[in-house]
């Protein structure tokens, strides 16, 4: 194995620190604690999992949160009258309401009726628009955690070209328009693409945000490149019992990349990070203040 390994956990657990600093100091020279609700609705296991670390590391780092666990038959109109009184609640600086929704619930609706500027995900139809035409905006947490991990891995991103594989809204677009920010030349991929292994063989920097396990291999990446897995798939193990990887075949991309990042220790632990320095952020444009250095795109 030749590749850097890009050490997302411990890079989280400095953007975590950086975001504590900042927090202990709004509370002192302004009075102000930062605050972010977290609203479950219905008991899927992997969804209760994530609120439960994301409500543990906004107390870690001193700010407020606030829980909102609902039923999973609760109505869209008393969905859209909490996030109403959360948008109306100053105590309350981000909102995020955790994904996937059941069925019965409109998505798109429930995102687009959190204020804009509360919308830590950056999910918000005109958070997208901000972001797709370079103005200041909220930024989804996975794409500005693979962001924050690039620059500082490279500096600067300017002139690269960077394969982003996958187009949903929540991880691949944003993820392009970030790339396109830094003036990378940036292609997306996605299942229609023709001769995808010719695609990525471009690429100074690979994205990949598929969901398909260790689809990405060695012989598609350019000697040196830079591979940031974004992928999170549970596989069986041969001997029993299961393990996470994800969308790049580690051992075969590691050998020829020259930095790649882990999974799990990757990407995953720089989502939650960058939700805290979401909500920070936030804060700090809601009371009119200078928002810390380096947590934001
Ligand atoms: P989606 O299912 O929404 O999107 C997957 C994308 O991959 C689609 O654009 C799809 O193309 C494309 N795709 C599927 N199969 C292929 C293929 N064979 N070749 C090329 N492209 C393909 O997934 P998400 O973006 O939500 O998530 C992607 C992965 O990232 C998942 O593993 C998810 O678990 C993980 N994830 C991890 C996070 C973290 O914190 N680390 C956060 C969010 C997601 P098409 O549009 O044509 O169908």
């Amino acid at each position: 194995m030749s590749a850097k390994i890009i050490d997302g956990k411990a890079f989280a657990a400095t953007v975590r620190e950086k975001v504590g600093a900042h927090v202990a100091r709004l509370k002192e020279e302004h009075g102000i604690t930062p605050g972010l609700a977290v609203v479950l609705v219905g008991e899927d296991p992997a969804s209760q999992v994530y609120v439960r670390s994301k409500g543990k590391m906004t107390v870690e780092v001193g700010m407020a949160s606030f829980e909102h666990k609902l039923d999973v038959n609760t109505s869209e109109s008393d969905l859209l009258a909490l996030i109403a009184q959360l948008n109306a609640d100053p105590k309350v600086h981000g909102i995020l309401v955790q994904l996937p929704l059941p069925s019965h619930l409109d998505s798109d609706l429930v995102m687009n009726s959190i204020d804009p500027a509360k919308d830590v995900d950056g999910f918000h139809i005109s958070n997208v628009g901000l972001l797709g035409t370079g103005q200041k905006s909220m930024v989804p947490c996975t794409p500005l955690g693979c962001l924050m991990m690039l620059r500082d891995h490279h500096g600067s991103l300017s002139g690269m070209n960077a394969v982003v594989i996958g187009r949903s809204n929540i991880v691949g677009k944003p993820m392009a328009n970030l790339l396109l920010g830094d003036s990378c030349t940036v292609t997306i991929a996605h299942s229609r693409t023709r001769d995808l292994p010719g695609v990525v063989r471009q690429a100074d920097i690979v994205v990949a945000a598929v969901g398909r396990p260790e689809m990405v291999v060695g012989d598609w990446i350019k000697p040196g490149a830079t591979v940031i897995d974004v992928g999170i798939n549970r596989i069986d193990k041969p001997e029993g019992g299961t393990r996470l990887v994800g969308d790049a075949h580690f051992d075969s991309c590691a050998a020829v990349a020259g930095a790649i990042t882990p999974v799990p220790g990757g990407v995953g632990p720089m989502t939650i990070a960058c939700l805290l320095a979401n909500t920070i952020t936030a804060c700090c444009r809601a009371n009119g203040l200078a928002e810390p250095e380096g947590l934001t795109a």
